[in-house]
């Protein structure tokens, strides 16, 4: 089927990719021993540091974000690890720690709702857990964990490993790995650092790799001992995806001219014009008050509107939303506000959506 014309979408990703950084991936190839692409790593390693606030390990992995959830739980998970779960993306990563045949539990809060670092205080004091799993941003119900006040209650507990889901928080939001104490930090390309999916990546402190040294089975693809000790001489274990490498050099430029602060403070811009545009046309905002997602919104669908009819429409004008995930299909649809979208092209999408709605 031939593609449809440059389709803008606002789904919570993938989300649009700058012709500039598509265009990146074109270079020629270069063989993953050569010096050309150390260098690339080298120059790429530095600027992922900023993304996840650390001075420390940062690994570049073929995958896309579930790839990293498996390799967090299969490096850390020792007697049995704790999975917080207040969406559909908390919910998978304790569907995958027990797909791998590690000891989980899960602690189940309703969808909407953020996790209080009571609740996993509560849990941690069993002294059940050595690994907690915790979304920063829940993609599939718009919001985002307490992460810094949760990461305060495991450093409570020395011989706890906190694993932190920031597929569709990292870019878009401020991470601080090293100062919250974060022990693995892990994303995916295709969300807000706006880049093709493929590739996944993750900070990780010293504390998992001691864990990890300590834990069998840890498979060979996604090992962090293997990354580890190839990250020392800028390689990756396996043959990496160079030409989206490409593309996140060049993205990473691009953000840092932008300027982090003011990356992040476009996408809280970008989250109060949806919020604003929800409030005044009679929907509601699903996501708990003080806990709502700078880079998506899920709408609660009071007015109890066709989505599927909605995204026809919008997709007949060049643009595409999404509709709820999960359970939540019909109950909600969601605006996602993250990478290099901009005010002017919210704005485009909430007067289309208007038309749609001032026809019916
Ligand atoms: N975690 C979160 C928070 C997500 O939003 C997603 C995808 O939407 C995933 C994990 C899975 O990531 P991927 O599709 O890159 O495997």
């Amino acid at each position: 089927m031939p593609r449809d014309p440059h389709i803008r979408l606002f789904i919570p990703g993938p989300v649009d990719v700058r012709p500039g950084i598509l265009n990146a991936q074109a270079l020629p190839m270069i063989g993953h021993r050569s010096p050309e692409y150390a260098d690339l790593q080298g120059r790429i390693i530095p600027k992922l540091q900023r993304v996840f606030g650390t001075a420390g390990r940062v690994f570049i992995v073929t995958s896309s974000g579930s790839g990293l959830q498996e390799a967090a739980v299969r490096n850390c998970v020792g007697h049995r690890c704790l999975s917080l779960v207040n969406g559909a993306f908390g919910q998978r990563w304790y569907e995958v720690a027990l797909a791998n045949s590690k000891p989980a539990h899960d602690l189940q809060v309703p969808w909407g709702t953020a996790i209080r670092p009571e609740q996993l205080d509560d849990r941690l004091r069993t002294g059940n857990y050595d690994t907690v799993t915790v979304v920063f941003n829940e993609t599939s119900t718009g919001v985002l964990n307490p992460i810094p006040e949760m990461a305060e209650v495991v450093r409570r507990y020395p011989d706890v490993l906190l694993l932190v889901d920031a597929v569709s928080a990292a870019g878009g939001t401020d991470i601080r790995a090293d100062e919250w104490q974060l022990d693995v930090c892990l994303t995916s390309s295709q969300k807000a650092l706006a880049l093709p999916p493929g590739l996944a990546l993750c900070s990780v402190s010293d504390r998992t790799i001691e864990r990890a040294h300590t834990v069998p089975c840890r498979g060979w693809y996604f090992d962090f001992l293997k990354y580890d000790k190839h990250a020392a001489k800028n390689h990756t274990p396996a043959t990496p995806a160079i030409s989206l490498m490409t593309a996140l050099d060049a993205q990473l430029d691009a953000i840092e001219d932008e300027g982090w602060k003011a990356r992040f403070a476009r996408h809280r811009r970008l989250m109060h014009q949806v919020h604003d545009w929800v409030n005044d046309s009679g929907f509601g905002l699903f996501g708990e008050a003080g806990y709502r997602s700078p880079t998506v919104t899920a709408v609660e669908n009071t007015r109890n509107i066709d989505v599927a009819a909605l995204n026809a429409y919008l997709r007949h004008r060049g643009m595409l939303i999404s509709d709820g995930y999960g359970p939540l299909k019909e109950k909600t649809f969601r605006i996602a506000h993250m990478g290099d979208t901009t005010e002017e092209a919210i704005s485009v999408l909430l007067q289309t959506i208007d038309s749609y709605l001032a026809e019916q």
